[in-house]
């Protein structure tokens, strides 16, 4: 039994009410170890630790707090292959996928701010001969982070990472549903030899401890990422808290094939942006319009790819699907694949659980699934189903194409596949995303802005505007005149 622990002060510790919570294996369906089920109790005793522990990690000269950054990105590539796996039996992802995304992207999260932050500068604004101002740019205090498990340690990193960086000290909260990495992190967090309560990370349900570190006092901002749902009841907390709020959502995001793209590498990134870490990663492209002059050809290369794609033991290296991450998660996607029937779609791949043989018995899986026939503004179109379950419409005009993509409350990304470079721009200017790859899909460079527009989300992630996030500015103005 893997036996997690809350990371509160610099030690591995119990929750106060000694409850636990079961973790599953989603390939198995099996219980394979036990979380805290923690209460604001433990997040009063780990907000106190980072409190007391603020004001001398915030004067921490940034190149130290940089070095014990770097030293936690070195163990965390040094421990790859267990992190790598602990992560796939956590999440049913296919190790492979961990191997190469999740775990050397934490590690470079950790290592992108830590370098980051000696790059950090403020303003100066020079009033002529009358007065100069300068902005100071203070930590703010305690961060809360609480994370979803989708990219377990990739998203839980992107976010402690730019606070600790910043100054900040940290309560944080991975998902319940993957907590197993976060628990690794702080075994190298002390390893890494971070002082006691500058990061201190909370086992346990949203509503108890999400809600405990959404409500504290002395919490000063929250940086969320997970579902449009929670985003809201978290903004409904603290917005009238005047906390400071980064709330990273859902997404439905649209994929436009013109056909003029280069089709070979389309179908091969289409593949991907299908149902990569079986169709959960928020940038997926699950709605899928292509230009009806290739609708044919791609919907023929598309269902005979798909129906290729071999679901297998996400602990297999060779595994390129795995199980999706809970049972409740998986009767949701396989209702929406039963809505949209309803709504009058066709099945043209996959559509069902997959009943996998020996250990894998009671696992999590679902066959990667294609519908067509549905309207641009059904539920199964507008709604984020997460999952391997991607819907084609064909379509004949930029404006029509425009109109389906914009046509969700969501807004996180979008991809474009033309080769008619005008006509590149002129789509991604008028799609309403915070985000848009042409010709690409995930391609990431850390320093860009991260994050959606309407139900998709508030503020950005990512470069410095990460670090303006977890900093207050302060102007000063001298008269010198
Ligand atoms: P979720 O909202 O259920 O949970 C996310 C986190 O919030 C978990 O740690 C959970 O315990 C916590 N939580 C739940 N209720 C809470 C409450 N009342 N108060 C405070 N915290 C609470 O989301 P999920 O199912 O874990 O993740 C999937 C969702 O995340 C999808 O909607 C996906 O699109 C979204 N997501 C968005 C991004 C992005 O960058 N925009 C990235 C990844 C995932």
């Amino acid at each position: 039994m893997e036996m997690i622990r809350n990371y509160i002060n610099g030690e591995l510790v119990p929750p106060v009410g000694e409850q636990y919570l079961d973790n599953h294996n989603p390939a198995t369906g099996k219980v394979y170890g036990q979380l805290p089920d923690s209460d604001e109790r433990d997040v009063k005793q780990a907000t106190e630790a980072a409190l007391h522990a603020f004001p001398a990690w915030s004067k921490t000269p940034r190149n130290d707090r940089a070095r014990i950054m770097m030293r936690l990105a070195d163990l965390i590539e040094q421990n790859l292959d267990a992190l790598a796996m602990a992560e796939s039996i956590d999440n049913g992802k296919p190790v492979s996928l961990a191997r190469v995304v999740d775990i050397p992207r934490a590690a470079a999260n950790i290592r992108f701010y830590a370098t980051g932050i000696m790059h950090y500068a403020s303003e100066a604004h020079n009033m002529e001969d009358t007065a100069i101002n300068y902005t100071l740019r203070d930590p703010i205090g305690v961060a809360g982070c609480i994370s979803p498990w989708n990219l377990p340690l990739y998203l839980f990193t992107w976010k402690i990472a730019p606070a600790l960086a910043a100054g900040c000290t940290v309560v944080a909260k991975p998902s319940e549903i993957t907590p197993l990495t976060a628990f690794k992190l702080s075994e190298l967090a002390i390893e890494a030899g971070l002082p006691a309560g500058v990061l201190n990370i909370v086992h346990g349900l949203g509503p108890k401890v999400g809600a405990a570190i959404t409500e504290h006092p002395e919490i000063s901002a929250i940086s969320f990422t997970g579902g449009t749902a929670t985003g809201k009841t978290i903004a409904r907390i603290a917005a009238p808290m005047f906390k400071k709020l980064s709330l990273e959502l859902g997404g439905k995001n649209p994929n436009i094939v013109f056909a003029d793209c280069d089709f070979d590498e389309m179908l091969t990134t289409t593949m991907r942006s299908s149902f990569a870490n079986q169709g959960q990663i928020c940038l997926c492209g699950p709605r899928i319009f292509v230009e009806r002059p290739v609708y044919e050809k791609f919907k023929t290369a598309f269902v005979e790819k798909t129906k290729q794609l071999k679901i297998g033991h996400p602990q297999d290296k060779n595994t390129k699907m795995g199980a999706v991450a809970s049972e409740s998660h998986m009767e949701k996607i396989l209702h929406y694949i039963a809505l949209a029937k309803e709504e009058g779609g066709t099945v043209l791949a996959g559509g069902h659980r997959v009943h996998m043989e020996g250990e894998l018995a009671g696992g999590w899986f679902i066959e990667p699934t294609i519908i067509e026939g549905l309207s641009y503004d059904c539920r199964t179109n507008t709604e984020e189903i997460f999952g391997p379950v991607v819907t084609i419409m064909p379509f004949d005009t930029e404006e029509e194409v425009l109109k389906y993509a914009n046509a969700t409350s969501y807004g996180l990304a979008g991809t474009v596949w033309t080769r008619d470079l005008k006509r590149a721009h002129r789509v991604a200017h008028q799609l309403h995303s915070g985000i848009v790859w042409i010709n690409c899909w995930l391609l990431r460079d850390l320093r860009t802005p991260f994050g959606g527009v309407k139900a998709s989300g508030v503020g950005r992630e990512g470069g410095f505007q990460a670090i303006d996030f977890f900093t207050e500015p302060k102007n000063v103005c001298i008269r010198i005149a």
